[in-house]
């Protein structure tokens, strides 16, 4: 990950590690540079943050991405004011749909205009190589169990030169980790995240090759064998091991509940209680219907090509029969183009 270790604050999570960076970061420099820039795709917890800085007085512009989920360059760099934009957030691997920034890229704009750069990585590190200084982050979050480690334990990277970054910390006390975060360590837990990273590190290549072969025949299965279904997200920029369809005319809590045996998720893990539809797909401009018949498939280090070979099945399945249901189906079947209809208003 090329960060001296002393670069390294430990937190609870990335929800955390977070809202730290933001608001530290806003705390600190606020009095010269109050405007946050944050992609509509962001985690929730990077956009709350954004969300209770504005109750301050900062001014946030959260960025559109394009259809396929990746921001446009043109875009960022036209949103930034060199004399007041102190932020930009912008995630390396979406949560939702696995889409991949160029984070380079964006890294080089906001150097170029003086502006710091937080990479939330919780969804990056332990599964594609990282490198801070390569992707040019100022901070980057990371979470332990997003890499197999303890729930409960996280990191933010904070860069000590060129430049070095300052924070106001969240909370306050005894002064650990630089002053940065106040509290006992919990060692037992940042044991293990440190024994995930290395296991992570060591195994990423062959990782990668069984994630990526067996991504292939989730997507190659589905898509051959299910009639309208659409990938979420840009085709090639993305982390194999996140698949987000949308199964047209399939209710996606419907497919949800018969596809129990398998662990899929509809929207975020974090916000799946709710029915609302996924703000992430929204952004990417997916219709309110579409993005209510998604779901989000997750391969990793411990999926089997059995695991693979039973969803394709199942799905298949219960995709059939919930369309054989369907009124919709039907007349899409019949050749009606929904968008003509005139539905009745309640
Ligand atoms: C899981 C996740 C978080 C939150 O991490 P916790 O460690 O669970 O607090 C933040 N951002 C992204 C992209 C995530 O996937």
């Amino acid at each position: 990950m090329a960060a001296d270790a002393k670069e390294i604050i430990f937190t609870s999570g990335a929800t955390e590690s977070n809202n730290l960076a933001i608001k530290g970061m806003a705390h600190f420099y606020g009095k010269k540079r109050n405007h946050i820039i944050a992609l509509q795709t962001e985690h929730k917890c990077v956009l709350d943050s954004c969300r209770s800085l504005e109750r301050e007085g900062f001014s946030v512009t959260y960025l559109p991405v394009k259809t396929d989920g990746i921001v446009d360059l043109k875009v960022l760099e036209d949103a930034i004011d060199p004399n007041n934009t102190l932020l930009v957030c912008a995630m390396l691997v979406n949560n939702e749909i696995g889409v991949v920034q160029p984070i380079k890229a964006i890294g080089d704009i906001c150097r170029k205009h003086g502006t710091f750069l937080h990479v939330d990585a919780a969804q990056a590190v332990g599964k594609i190589p990282v490198d801070v200084n390569d992707i040019r982050a100022d901070t980057m979050s990371m979470s332990a169990h997003k890499m197999y480690g303890p729930k409960g334990v996280g990191a933010l990277f904070v860069r000590r030169k060129q430049p070095r970054i300052r924070l106001d910390s969240i909370i306050s006390g005894g002064g650990q980790e630089r002053g940065m975060r106040s509290g006992t360590l919990p060692s037992p837990l940042i044991v293990g995240m440190g024994a995930s990273a290395a296991i992570a590190a060591r195994d990423m290549s062959a990782d990668h090759l069984h994630i990526t072969k067996l991504a292939e025949k989730l997507r190659s299965g589905l898509f051959s064998r299910v009639p309208e279904i659409y990938l979420n997200g840009s085709e090639n920029e993305r982390y194999v091991g996140n698949l987000n369809v949308s199964f047209a005319f399939v209710e996606g809590e419907s497919l949800l509940m018969a596809l129990k045996e398998i662990a899929v998720s509809s929207g975020s893990a974090c916000t799946s209680a709710s029915l609302e539809p996924s703000y992430v797909l929204r952004a990417l401009g997916v219709d309110e219907a579409m993005a209510h018949t998604s779901l989000r498939f997750g391969i990793g280090r411990f999926t089997s090509e059995a695991e693979i070979d039973r969803t394709i099945e199942l799905c298949v399945k219960y995709v059939d029969r919930l369309r054989g249901m369907s009124p919709l189906w039907d007349m899409h079947l019949e050749g009606i183009d929904m968008n003509s209809i005139a539905w009745t208003q309640h």
